[in-house]
């Protein structure tokens, strides 16, 4: 009788801890849940949407846009992010129908290709991206060679943003280990430095050309290296507004001139349709979706991360943003 009084103690007493470990999961994931949004908006505070031009070279309207309204937008592409992403299935390179995480956002018929698509600016020497204070969007010149020479000698396929879109669009598969290597803003540099290495390992690659700001200062591209890239073969070019605008607000009026001028002018000089786009700041929003559609758009890069491309976001294809490190650091 006492040994079994005792042992009903002992299971009671597990009841209990076990009770108590219940509770201190709980505790535990609602510390990682706030812990991950402090991260998060640190994140987007510190670091942005790496989309900034460096002030020197800045237009007004550029370096004005208000801070707060950038973070609130990273952290609801964070969240999307999260949602739509298989987490478990990074080694698949095509899978029509990915497995969900959250069945939430589950889209039945999507298709999915596992294409990475890389997030480049500045690509200089390390000591003159010090020197004009443009560290955080440099990735130097003698790691890009290293990591262009990675790409080619592991049977990397590099493609046009274009190809891209018509494969998720027409749903085509594409070659395993297919990457798209993108270029923002328009600088000098990736006439000067990256061009003559893309052309030696014969990889081809995207600008996402503010054409307002070309030619505006010594930092950016001239129209003379543009036509230079475009009759390379190497490059392709989407449209990421005239001035660097963030066409999720102002009126439509602005939008609209900011996309248009854009096409425009990038037409003139590259003789190249322009219907891929790239948001500014990563900055978008339904009636910027809406827009391009409207205006015959087949697709736009977002700054969301993720190595996998589907259909059901083609309006907003994520990326990797590249610095430094070698590219296997970064999952390619
Ligand atoms: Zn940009």
């Amino acid at each position: 009788m006492r040994q079994i009084k005792k042992s009903n103690k002992k299971t009671r007493k597990a009841g209990r801890t076990q009770d108590n470990l219940r509770i201190n999961y709980r505790l535990l994931n609602t510390a990682l849940v706030v812990l991950i949004l402090i991260l998060t908006i640190s994140y987007s505070v510190f670091f942005g949407d790496g989309n900034h031009l460096p002030a020197r070279s800045a237009p007004k309207a550029f370096s004005q846009f208000p801070l707060g309204y950038h973070v609130s937008l990273r952290a609801e592409a964070a969240t999307k992010s999260a949602s739509t992403l298989p987490k478990n299935n990074e080694t698949a390179t095509q899978s029509p129908t990915l497995p969900p995480e959250n069945t939430e956002t589950f889209v039945p018929d999507d298709y999915c290709l596992r294409v990475p698509v890389l997030m480049y600016h500045h690509i200089q020497p390390e000591a003159t991206a010090k020197a004009l204070g443009q560290i955080s969007l440099s990735v130097d010149n003698g790691v890009f060679a290293q990591q262009m020479a990675y790409l080619a000698q592991n049977g990397y396929n590099t493609i046009w943003a274009s190809d891209l879109i018509n494969a998720l669009r027409t749903h085509t598969p594409l070659p395993p280990k297919t990457v798209v290597i993108t270029m923002d803003d328009g600088y000098k540099d990736n006439y000067t430095y990256a061009l003559p290495i893309l052309e030696q390992y014969h990889l081809k690659a995207n600008l996402m050309l503010a054409s307002g700001l070309v030619q505006s200062n010594p930092d950016m591209l001239a129209w003379n290296d543009i036509s230079a890239m475009k009759s390379s073969g190497v490059f392709y070019f989407t449209n990421h507004t005239w001035s660097h605008w963030p066409i999720s607000k102002g009126p439509q009026s602005k939008i609209d001139f900011e996309i248009d001028t854009a096409q425009t002018e990038i037409q003139q000089h590259t003789g190249q349709t322009v219907n891929v786009f790239t948001y500014p700041y990563g900055a978008f929003n339904n009636n910027a979706i809406s827009t391009l559609i409207s205006k015959g758009y087949i697709g736009s890069f977002s700054t969301i991360p993720g190595h996998y491309q589907c259909d059901s976001f083609i309006m907003s294809l994520h990326r990797t943003r590249i610095g430094n490190a070698p590219l296997s650091d970064y999952g390619i």
